[in-house]
C-alpha cells in the first residue's frame, strides 16, 4: 500500500521510548507535523521496563504518563506502532521514507477487555520480562500499554488457537486477516530515537551467564524487582526459587573492554547504586550487597545517591575487576574469583545472586541505516551529512532518562529549524517562479 501522508513539513521520528516522545512533543507543541513511528506494539521503551529511576527512586510510571498523555492530546503527532523504517532517501527537507508495518491482528476496535487473552491457552516467552516468563500468545504488552490494544502472537494466527481468540472478541477487534503493509512518507527531517539493547552477556564468557542460573543481567534485575516482573516483585534466584539476599553486582561487565565494548555506559554504576536499594528494601538488614568496581562513576548530582548507598550498612564496595565466575554445585552459588586491588589479596567470595551490569550499545547497531548518517566509532548516530537527520536519547549516545530527554528535545530543536529552512526556501521559490 502506498499512502502519502505527510510532507516536506513533515518530521519523522524513529523510535517511540522517552527520547522519541520527547523529540515528538516538542516538535508537535510547536506546531508542527510529527510521525512517531515505534517497531513494538506500545511507546515508552526500555524506560517502561525499569522497576524505580535513580536518583528519585520514582517509577518510570510517573514520567511516562505525563507523555503519554501530551502525546494522545496532540493532534500534530500521529503515532504509528509495529512499524520500522526499511529505507530513507532523498536528502534535507526532501526525504521519501519507506515503512514495514506488520500486523497487529487487533484493529482499532479494541477496548482491552481482555477476553482474547482469556481464551487462548498458548504461551509465548514474555518480551516485556526479557523472557523470563511467559504471556498469553493474545496479550497487551504492559499494564500502561499505550495504544492499549491487545496484540496476537503470528505463531498462533492460522491455529485452533487465533481462532479461539477471534471468537472470544465481542467487538470484532481481532482480525487474523491482517497483512504486512508497506507505507511510504514524505518528510522534511528525521530523528532517530531508536535506543539501546543489553550487551549480549553471553559473549562474557567468564562469567558464565549461559551456563549459570544465578548469573543474570542488570535489566533483568529490573524486572525480578518490579511487582509485574516474572516473581510479582519477590527477589528470588532462578535455579531454586530461594530468596537471593546476598547479592554480587559486577561493574563493567563487557564494557571498557577491548574485546567486547569500547565505551562506558555512564549509567551502569548509577544502576546498580540504585538496585543494592532494591534488595535492601526486599530483606532489611537481612539484605547484603556487595559493589565490585573499577571506578564508580556516578557524575554531577549523583555523587549525593552514591554518598547515601556508601552509608548503607547493607553494601558493600569491593575495588576489583572481577576475574572469573565459577560455581558451588552443592547450593547453586556463584563464587566469584579475583583480585582485591585495595590491599591486593585475592578472594573466591560466594553469593546467592550475581547481577552483571551490561553496558548499552545501539539498538541499530549492525541494521541497514541511510547511506548518510554518520556513527561513532561505538555505532552511536551522530547525524547525517547532510544536515537533515539527528540522533537523540541513547541512539547518540548512552544516556540516563533525564539526558535522553535533554538529547531529545535538542534534536527535535534542529529539526525544526530544518523544516523552517525547506519551508522558507520553498516559498522564496514560488516567488521567483
Ligand atoms: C539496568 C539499567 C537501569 C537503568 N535505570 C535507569 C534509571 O533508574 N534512571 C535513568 O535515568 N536511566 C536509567 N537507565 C537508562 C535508561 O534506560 C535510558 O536512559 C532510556 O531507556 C533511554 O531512552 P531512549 O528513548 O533513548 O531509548 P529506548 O528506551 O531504548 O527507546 C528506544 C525505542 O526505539 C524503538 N526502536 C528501536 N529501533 C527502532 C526502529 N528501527 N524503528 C522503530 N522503532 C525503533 C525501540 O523499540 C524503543 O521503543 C537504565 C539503564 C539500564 C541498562
Amino acid at each position: 500500500m502506498t499512502a502519502p501522508i505527510a510532507t516536506s513539513q513533515t518530521i519523522l521520528v524513529v523510535g517511540g521510548g522517552i527520547a522519541g516522545m520527547t523529540a515528538a512533543l516538542e516538535a508537535a507543541e510547536c506546531g508542527k507535523q510529527v510521525i512517531l513511528v515505534e517497531k513494538n506494539p506500545a511507546l515508552g521503551g526500555r524506560t517502561a521496563q525499569l522497576y524505580r529511576y535513580f536518583p528519585k527512586m520514582c517509577h518510570p510510571t510517573c514520567g511516562l504518563e505525563i507523555n503519554l498523555r501530551r502525546i494522545k492530546g496532540n493532534p500534530n503527532v500521529r503515532v504509528m506502532t509495529m512499524a520500522e523504517v526499511t529505507a530513507v532517501s532523498g536528502t534535507r527537507g526532501d526525504y521519501a521514507v519507506s515503512l514495514r508495518i506488520a500486523p497487529r491482528y487487533v484493529n482499532e476496535n479494541c477496548t482491552g477487555c481482555g477476553d482474547c487473552g482469556k481464551a487462548v491457552t498458548a504461551e509465548i516467552p514474555n518480551p516485556f520480562n526479557y523472557g523470563m516468563d511467559t504471556i498469553k500468545a493474545a496479550y497487551l504488552p504492559h499494564t500502561m500499554a499505550y495504544p492499549q490494544r491487545y496484540v496476537i502472537d503470528p505463531s498462533i494466527v492460522g491455529t485452533p488457537e487465533g481462532e479461539k481468540a477471534k471468537a472470544a472478541c465481542k467487538v470484532g477487534a481481532v482480525d487474523l486477516d491482517m497483512q504486512p503493509r508497506e507505507v511510504q512518507l514524505k518528510v522534511g527531517s528525521v530523528v532517530w530515537a531508536t535506543g539501546w539493547r543489553p550487551y549480549d552477556a553471553a559473549k562474557i564468557q567468564p562469567y558464565g551467564y549461559d551456563r549459570f542460573d544465578n548469573v543474570i543481567t542488570s535489566v533483568e534485575f529490573e524486572r525480578l524487582a518490579d511487582p509485574h516482573g516474572p516473581t510479582g516483585g519477590k527477589i528470588l534466584r532462578p535455579s531454586d526459587g530461594k530468596e537471593a539476599k546476598n547479592v554480587a553486582f559486577i561493574q563493567c561487565a563487557g564494557s571498557r573492554d577491548e574485546n567486547h565494548l569500547r565505551h562506558c555506559s555512564r549509567i551502569c554504576c548509577m544502576a546498580s547504586l540504585k538496585q543494592t536499594q532494591y534488595v535492601h528494601e526486599a530483606f532489611g538488614d537481612d539484605a547484603s550487597s556487595t559493589v565490585y568496581y573499577i571506578d564508580i562513576r556516578a557524575i554531577d548530582r549523583f555523587e549525593d545517591f552514591y554518598k547515601m548507598v556508601q552509608a548503607d550498612k547493607t553494601v558493600r564496595f569491593v575495588k576489583s575487576k572481577v576475574a572469573r565466575i565459577a560455581l558451588n554445585e552443592q547450593n547453586g552459588n556463584p563464587v566469584l574469583h579475583g583480585v582485591d586491588t585495595e590491599g591486593y589479596h585475592r578472594y573466591a567470595t560466594e553469593h546467592d545472586l550475581v547481577v552483571l551490569a551490561v553496558g548499552m550499545e545501539p539498538e541499530v547497531k549492525g541494521v541497514a541505516l541511510p547511506d548518510d548518517i554518520i556513527l561513532d566509532s561505538s555505532s552511536f548516530i551522530e547525524g547525517s551529512k547532510d544536515g537533515g537527520m539527528f540522533g537523540a536519547g541513547s541512539a547518540a549516545s548512552p544516556l540516563d532518562v533525564n539526558r535522553a530527554a535533554q538529547s531529545a528535545t535538542a534534536a527535535s530543536l534542529k529539526a525544526i529549524q530544518v523544516i523552517h529552512k525547506t519551508a522558507a526556501a520553498e516559498k522564496s521559490s514560488k516567488e521567483v517562479a
